[in-house]
């Protein structure tokens, strides 16, 4: 059976190109860039080249990058980094739907004794830029507000916000994880102080992230040892997945304006033939301004959990904002915070694509749907299930 993976804010694939470039750094070239010999030492020049490529995805200076283990820990690092620096202060701001990576750390250090305020969303998934506005106050120590959201891929104005902490001198952050590679960010023009990036998003290996820091920006490093990365992030270095990260920031920047327009070309076929051949079914999310790459669907009265297993019968890959799938018994707390109605949260698949989906991919996704949502509505009236996923959230 062929899989058709629409999984990609999940994780992508490793680029053919990205493989090549890393096998012979895992293989025979296995050096450690720290050391005086020059078999050592001739890994140290492919990293330098990596930074160069991965900056030049958000048209940073080389030095401007670090390295690090993933999103997650670039996200904490950024967040810690602006709190020893300012340790006076003790306001952190960060939205309702970010990412556990900024959303439990943010909660971690508001159980340490910090303040924490979470900005809210409105019914489309958009930033309540009123409420962020009322938030800000002289203790505020970092903003740190994601850039595209992973489960709508709804796209935050990061302009407007970056300019209005750049005028209070307030360090913001933004978790890139879901935008980089897929929207344009040119961090001379818009004036974050930090950026996340996660190589596994972009068709990098897991387990190599980047963060950008602004020059001139206070930093504090988090992963404290050796004096890699410039002293800023210790720990001997990944060096087969940055020279990976490096290729695959190179193709993204080469690929990106035809793959948005081709990515929300197949996007917006899936969207509006699912839209008209499944009754109840919505979109969650700003459809003026998403990743071009994502769609949050809901079929409303039936279970995500169910859908997701029925179209891995197909090998179809998709994930879904329902409690039981996420391994938490928790709904998405992103559509809860959009106020999407509980009967269609639990009813929500993301469907996310990559440079590697076909039309035969939708096509396939859009014959089976119709079938399974049918008989899924058929065979399981919506309110059968466990207390914990029958409680009513819209109502919270
Ligand atoms: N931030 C966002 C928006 C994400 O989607 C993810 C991963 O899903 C992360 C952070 C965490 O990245 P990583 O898996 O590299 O730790």
């Amino acid at each position: 059976m062929n899989t058709v993976y629409l999984d990609n804010n999940a994780t992508t694939c490793v680029a053919p190109e990205v493989l090549d470039e890393m096998a012979p750094y895992l293989a025979e070239l296995y050096g450690n860039p720290s050391s005086m010999h020059t078999f050592g030492g001739q890994t140290r020049r492919r990293i330098e080249e990596a930074r160069e490529k991965v900056a030049a995805l958000i048209n940073a200076e080389p030095d401007e990058i670090i390295f690090t283990s993933c999103g997650t820990e670039s996200d904490n690092t950024a967040i810690m980094s602006a709190v020893e620096s300012q340790p006076r202060k003790r306001h952190i701001i960060t939205s309702r739907v970010e990412h556990p990576a900024v959303l439990n750390f943010c909660q971690h250090l508001g159980r340490k004794g910090h303040r924490v305020s979470l900005v809210p969303v409105q019914k489309q998934g958009r930033l309540d830029m009123d409420a962020f506005l009322r938030m800000l106050d002289d203790d505020v120590v970092v903003v740190s507000i994601m850039h595209a959201n992973n489960e709508t891929g709804v796209i935050f104005p990061m302009d407007e916000l970056c300019e209005i902490l750049k005028e209070r001198g307030i360090v913001m952050h933004t978790d890139a994880v879901q935008a980089a590679g897929k929207i344009s960010i040119d961090v001379r023009k818009l004036p974050v102080d930090m950026l996340t990036i996660s190589g596994h998003k972009l068709h990098a290996p897991k387990g190599i992230g980047v963060l950008y820091i602004r020059k001139g920006t206070r930093f504090h490093p988090y992963v404290i040892g050796g004096h890699q990365e410039q002293g800023r992030r210790a720990g001997t270095e990944n060096v087969a997945s940055i020279i990976g990260l490096g290729k695959a920031c190179e193709l993204a920047l080469q690929h990106l304006p035809a793959e948005s327009a081709y990515l929300s070309g197949l996007r917006d076929r899936l969207e509006k033939e699912l839209l008209q051949s499944c009754p109840n079914t919505r979109v969650n999310g700003d459809p003026s301004r998403r990743l071009p790459n994502t769609t949050n669907v809901s079929f409303e009265y039936i279970e995500g959990e169910a859908i997701l297993l029925r179209l891995n019968e197909y090998g179809i890959c998709a994930s879904s904002g329902s409690a039981c799938t996420s391994g938490s018994l928790e709904p998405s707390h992103v559509l809860r915070a959009m106020g999407v109605p509980y009967t269609a949260v639990h009813g929500s698949i993301r469907f996310s694509l990559s440079r590697y989906n076909t039309e035969k991919d939708i096509d396939f996704v859009l014959e089976v749907m119709p079938g399974i949502v049918r008989e899924l509505r058929e065979l399981s009236p919506f309110g059968r299930n466990d207390a914990a996923c029958s409680r009513d959230y819209a109502s919270e």
